[in-house]
């Protein structure tokens, strides 16, 4: 049997196909396109199902043209402005959108990015926060503060040398409480980052009190500390279903927002915003030009090649759905997440601290487990990934580890039938718990592989869940 013979036309006659795949090494042989494919598609057959893993925030459905563009615009780079000036220009045009959906003062002029996610926005709006402690005198080591944040500023101060203080949380106070700001700030805080929508809980912070905090501390200390969003989650929800909460630009210490638009943007994964309040307040020095229509223009990235395809497909769902549009589809998620909370709160052994109230949080529901029934939630967790969903249990952080939560990400392409086959089979899971319980209760290690709580390269710092 010789690869490419004419007779065998049967994909999994081929050798290819019939001996291991290739692991270590690098392969010797080519195989025929069909047959590579084979392999990789079904060994992605054990993957997960995307719209059943509940733990991620990301997006796990996109109509067919969102794919069309995505596979149209597969081969366009975006730092390459002067070779495709259109998709620099749509680019402009959605940075303009989202800062004017910020109520940024002067959207038309205020500086702004698209990312490959929020982590790479946090790392610039880290940055400029620095540049701009720097050019103001500040010498030392400069800290950002914050509550209990994401990994990616974990990341931020370890790659650029900043001090991180992680305001402890206590008792029943889940978010960064604004009374717990001024002794933890000094001269050398770059930047307070508020989270509007938290990763363990989904929780919005009071961005609102933190700002009116941090103007009390500078007529008492003549500290100018500006704040910046992470509203990698809530920075396409709370426009839209909680209009009226204001924790944008509309607070003028907010110097800088990133929000993940593959997130609840409802784009395709790789795509991030990072937005200035005015063109100042990101630093000269952090900008290169590049050639754009016999002219230059000003990029700040991290990366230089990127895809250009999430941008484009970005600008297609804002023009494709509007202010109206993403309400009504904002609007049908919550309307999932306060129906799956509904059922969880009838099973009675489970306490909500998130139950998908708009006003409060993203669209997730978070929950505890309640008494003593002889289990925990990573032994549920356990329990429903048998039947296929994938739901994180993690501990809180600090202090409050010794609680251990769960919590449901409820996204675009979720829906109410959906959310009842979860309720049955959590039913299902609970009685089967009772019945046969565990003889050793599963720990936060175990559940570690896919809660992201897993053990970080240098053992000295936790990783947070995703
Ligand atoms: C997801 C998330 C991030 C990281 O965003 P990516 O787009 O995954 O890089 C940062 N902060 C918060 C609050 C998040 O939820």
């Amino acid at each position: 049997m010789s690869e490419g013979s004419e007779e065998i036309d049967d994909l999994f006659a081929r050798p290819g196909l019939s001996r291991a795949a290739p692991k270590t090494g690098f392969p010797a042989h080519e195989m025929l396109p069909p047959v590579a494919y084979e392999l990789v598609h079904d060994e992605l057959m054990l993957d997960g199902v995307s719209r059943m893993n509940l733990a991620t925030f990301c997006t796990t459905w996109v109509d067919d043209h969102a794919r069309r563009l995505m596979a149209e615009c597969m081969d366009k780079n975006i730092v390459d402005k002067d070779e495709y000036p259109q998709t620099a220009e749509l680019e402009q045009r959605s940075v303009r959108m989202v800062a004017d959906l910020w109520h940024a003062p002067d959207p038309a002029t205020t500086r702004g990015t698209s990312t490959i996610g929020s982590s790479e926005a946090a790392m610039l709006g880290g940055l400029a926060a620095k540049f701009r402690w720097r050019a103001r005198g500040g010498t030392g080591t400069p800290n950002l503060v914050c509550g209990p944040v994401q990994v990616c500023w974990e990341k931020f101060v370890r790659y650029f040398d900043v001090e991180i203080r992680q305001i402890p949380l206590r008792g029943d106070r889940l978010t960064l409480h604004p009374d717990d700001l001024a002794e933890h700030c000094d001269e050398n805080t770059i930047m307070v980052v508020a989270t509007l929508g938290q990763t363990f809980t989904g929780l919005f912070e009071d961005i609102a009190g933190i700002s009116a905090t941090l103007d009390t501390l500078q007529q008492a200390q003549g500290w100018d500390i500006p704040i910046h969003v992470d509203a990698a989650s809530g920075g396409f929800l709370a426009p839209f279903t909680a209009p009226d909460l204001v924790w944008d630009f509309r607070l003028p210490r907010v110097k800088s927002i990133n929000a993940s638009g593959h997130k609840t943007g409802l784009t395709p994964l790789g795509c991030g915003w990072a937005i200035w309040r005015r063109a100042d307040d990101l630093p000269e020095e952090l900008l290169f030009n590049v050639d754009y229509l016999g002219g230059s223009m000003a990029t700040f990235t991290l990366n230089f090649s990127r895809p250009g395809a999430q941008a484009i497909t970005q600008y297609y769902d804002f023009i494709r759905l509007g202010r109206a549009g993403y309400t009504r589809v904002q609007s049908a998620i919550y309307h999932v997440a306060r129906h799956l909370a509904e059922g969880l709160r009838r099973i009675r052994i489970f306490e909500l601290l998130h139950d998908g109230d708009p006003q409060r949080g993203i669209a997730a529901v978070c929950w505890r487990l309640t008494g003593a029934p002889g289990f925990n939630l990573y032994d549920l967790s356990d329990r429903l990934r048998s039947r296929g969903w994938l739901i994180a249990a993690y501990p809180l952080p600090a202090d409050r580890k010794d609680e251990t939560i769960m919590r449901a990400v409820i996204r675009h392409g979720f829906t109410v039938d959906m959310a009842d086959l979860l309720l049955a089979d959590l039913a299902r899971c609970l009685e089967q718990l009772r019945l046969r319980p565990f003889t050793t209760s599963l720990t936060s290690e175990d559940a570690g592989s896919f809660t992201h709580t897993a053990a970080p390269a240098v053992p000295t710092t936790e990783i947070t869940p995703p």
